[in-house]
């Protein structure tokens, strides 16, 4: 299946210059998102994975799903302050300024197998960000998987040594 087809081009999106690649007409096709998030699964099922974790809000929508058809639990990841019960934070660098990411504290325990999971790996900073909290509780991060790849931006790098698996890679 090429998932193109349901993957929109919005030309200037969120600024001038960007090219965003849009998910939603994937999301609102139910066997396009349903092919995507089974494929995925076949993948994420050989990392042997305790539980899945994704980064607001587009994670969730990619994460839930693989948590669910394998059977895993689902661990949320949030801007600062979103999460009620005590959290573990991590900041990072955005091309202006700097942002933070919070996981509950209680979310992971030492030594379980965690994949990572987003719709899309672009510079790679949300998700090295994703992976540092993830091994700042314990966790062993055994895979991380995207719907789409942005290959000019060399995501990869910030991710040495994990296993990556993405459906679609655009040039
Ligand atoms: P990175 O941190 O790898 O530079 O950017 C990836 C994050 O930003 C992901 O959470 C993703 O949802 C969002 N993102 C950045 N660019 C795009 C895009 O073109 N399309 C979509 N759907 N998400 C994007």
């Amino acid at each position: 299946m090429d998932y193109r087809n349901w993957i929109r081009d919005i030309p200037d999106f969120p600024r001038e210059g960007i090219l965003f690649r849009d998910i939603t007409p994937l999301l609102g096709h139910g066997q396009a998102y349903k092919h995507a998030i089974d494929q995925l699964a076949e993948q994420v099922q050989l990392w042997a994975a305790d539980v899945i974790i994704g980064p607001e809000a587009r994670g969730y929508v990619v994460g839930a799903p693989l948590a669910y058809t394998l059977g895993l639990g689902f661990v949320p990841v949030r801007k600062k302050g979103k999460l009620p019960a005590d959290t573990t934070a991590v900041t990072y660098d955005l091309e202006y300024g700097q942002d933070v990411l919070e996981m509950h504290t209680d979310a992971i325990q030492p030594g379980q197998r965690v994949v990572v999971a987003d719709d899309l790996l672009a510079t790679g900073g949300t998700m090295a960000a994703t992976v540092e909290l993830a091994r700042k509780l314990g966790g062993v991060v055994v895979g991380a998987a995207f719907f789409i790849e942005l290959l000019p931006l060399h995501g990869r790098e910030k991710l040495s040594g994990i296993p990556i698996h993405t459906l679609v890679q655009y040039e």
